[in-house]
């Protein structure tokens, strides 16, 4: 083992080196053809080689090559960069190396105490058993809508389990058209089908309406099918919306159907005391899906499901009969009886560092930082005429586009469309784009606590050069 410590002490000081390196270096550049093509083309090695060769290939072949998500002028997508903490916490977990299916070891009992935190942090009710890490927010959808579908066919007299749907009228689910795309592709996996997962028009702040939603589940009670399911969201990816829970949740209780939050991006913002109030009745959902691997800053990757009632989520995936449930552990069993997997990665030490380095009071500074900063950017957009903010910033998302003088509808769009890469190809900020109502945006997340007002005039700068560039070519 001794050439794994010195390798070990070699790779701290490389990854130590690259973290400290990223603010200075490019946020992120096309791959040079050749280097790209030296990865793709690697022959598999026939004989092994040392560790330190190894690492010498990482420092060259990789690291110089990231995705850009470190970097504090990062604004694309919902990727955040890493906490520092959660880095270190997983070399630990790798050496460790458990499966995290059940059993008495150290990884077991902590992902219990951070789902735990995790509950606490967002203030959704939370009883032992009552959730789990996930690769992510799409997996987590997965085992929540289980578990919708598994109460709504039980309370049909239907065992879905054993007879899947076939026999139960059609289960009909209520989203918007900002719901993310994992939504419809958890519909799509658990034979529900999309069409069954009807579109509510949402209204001018992208938040659905009680009303409408009200008369389609009405609608599709009269013609014989079983409304189930309404999937809310405490941020939308493209424009970071909180629905109003409140409402939702009393319809949701009214008409006996699931309410299911996705949280994957936003759910933390509820730590922001400026934002707090939108999430109010956030706490009375079914289930919420979230990631710590976003606004967290968790190393990829971290999901988590909540659910109200843990006795729907084991009774969804136990094939444990309950007369061998083991009784350590409160009773609790094995993880693996809550989910999907059944080997399971070391997730919760990351978690763990995560939160215990920053604590609630941090992380919420932190939160509260990329809020003020996104109504910041959203200020100076809104009164740049060359620029039109399209729609409020609620959390700590910003979407808008170009709008040069002169320009026609379509033109706005092919101009907005290719705005984004010619942003990212210039290498100082990166901001990524999405259609919004039919026109084109660019959208910029703010997820960095190391990200400044400084960075913010560069992201705007970087926007009217790239309009500039785009707009002289045309
Ligand atoms: C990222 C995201 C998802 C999907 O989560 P993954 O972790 O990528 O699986 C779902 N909903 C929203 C709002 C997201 O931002």
């Amino acid at each position: 083992m001794s050439d794994f410590r010195t390798a070990a002490h070699a790779a701290a000081e490389l990854v130590s080196d690259y973290l400290a390196g990223v603010p200075a270096g490019p946020v992120w550049q096309p791959m040079d053809p050749a280097a790209r093509q030296a990865l793709l083309d690697a022959p598999l090695p026939h004989t092994g080689r040392e560790l330190d060769e190894l690492l010498a290939v990482i420092a060259e072949q990789v690291l110089p090559a990231p995705m850009g998500n470190g970097h504090p002028r990062f604004f694309g997508w919902v990727n955040s960069a890493p906490a520092p903490a959660g880095v270190l916490a997983t070399l630990a977990a790798a050496a460790m190396n458990p499966s995290s299916a059940g059993g008495d070891h150290a990884d077991v009992h902590l992902e219990r105490a951070v789902v735990r935190w995790i509950a606490e942090l967002v203030g959704f009710p939370h009883r032992p058993g009552g959730g789990l890490l996930t690769s992510g927010t799409s997996m987590a959808t997965i085992v929540c809508l289980s578990a919708a579908r598994g109460r709504a066919a039980a309370r049909a007299g239907h065992d879905v389990r054993a007879d899947g749907l076939t026999g139960l009228p059609p289960l009909v689910g209520y989203a918007t058209g900002e719901t993310h795309s994992c939504v419809r592709k958890a519909a799509e996996l658990l034979g529900l089908g999309s069409r069954q997962l009807r579109v509510v028009p949402a209204d001018a702040e992208g938040r659905i309406d009680p009303g409408l939603l009200r008369a389609e589940i009405a609608a599709d009670r009269a013609a014989g099918r079983l409304p189930f399911l309404v999937v809310a969201s405490a941020g939308t990816v493209n424009t970071g919306a909180v629905d109003a829970f409140e409402p939702l949740a009393d319809l949701c209780a009214e008409e006996q159907l699931w309410l299911h939050v996705d949280g994957a991006y936003g759910a933390f913002g509820v730590l922001d005391p400026a934002i707090a109030h939108r999430y109010a009745g956030l706490d009375r959902a079914d289930s919420l899906a979230l990631d710590p691997h976003k606004w967290l800053g968790v190393p990829v990757d971290c999901g988590c499901a909540l659910v109200r009632d843990p006795e729907q989520l084991r009774d969804t995936f136990s094939l444990v009969p309950s007369y061998l449930r083991d009784e350590e552990d409160g009773g609790l069993g094995w993880f693996s009886e809550y989910g999907i997997e059944q080997t399971r990665p070391f997730r919760s030490l990351k978690v763990w560092a995560t939160i215990a380095h920053r604590g609630r009071d941090g992380i919420a500074a932190d939160v509260a930082h990329c809020t003020r900063l996104a109504r910041r950017l959203g200020g100076s957009v809104a009164a740049d005429p060359a620029l039109e903010l399209l729609a409020p910033v609620d959390t700590s998302i910003v979407a808008f586009r170009a709008r040069p003088a002169g320009l026609s509808e379509a033109e706005l769009n092919a101009l907005n469309h290719a705005l984004p890469l010619a942003v990212q190809r210039r290498g100082r900020a990166f901001v990524t784009g999405t259609l919004l109502g039919g026109r084109e945006a660019v959208r910029a997340c703010l997820l960095n606590s190391a990200t400044s007002e400084a960075d913010l005039a560069v992201l705007l700068d970087e926007v009217r050069c790239a309009v500039d560039e785009l707009t002289i070519r045309q």
